[in-house]
């Protein structure tokens, strides 16, 4: 399903891209719930992680890797929060795979 990300990986709309391989992109997040608040998504057009197929393992794992990279890049030497929203209880309003990363601040538990 073709999202606003997908626009944002066919550089159809500005993003204040941080990272960007053959897998994934990560790019600033455009309402930032941190200092540091930033999105890795993988190119392919996957719904959630509640729509993974087989062949997406590598994907959903190249992600997690560029998230934890970035994360450094941008410095996050204190520790950070990952959150993947997943369908509507889990709170997802772009229904095309991603993962937050938010630094900065301290995080509280348990998220609302
Ligand atoms: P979720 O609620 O988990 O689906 O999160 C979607 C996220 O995408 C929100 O944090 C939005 O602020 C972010 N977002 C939506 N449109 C854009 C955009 N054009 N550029 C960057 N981030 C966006």
């Amino acid at each position: 399903m073709a999202t606003i990300f997908s626009k944002i990986i066919a550089r159809e709309i500005p993003a204040e891209i941080l990272f960007e391989d053959e897998v994934c992109l990560a790019f600033r997040d455009i309402n930032p719930q941190a200092p540091i608040h930033f999105l890795v998504i993988p190119k392919k057009e996957i719904v959630s992680l509640a729509e993974l197929s087989g062949e997406d393992e590598q994907i959903v794992g190249r992600c997690l890797m560029v998230a934890s990279l970035v994360a450094a890049e941008q410095g996050l030497t204190g520790g950070y929060r990952l959150v993947a929203n997943a369908g509507q209880d889990g709170g997802q309003e772009v229904p095309h795979l991603h993962f937050h990363v938010l630094g900065g601040r301290q995080m509280s538990w348990p998220p609302g």
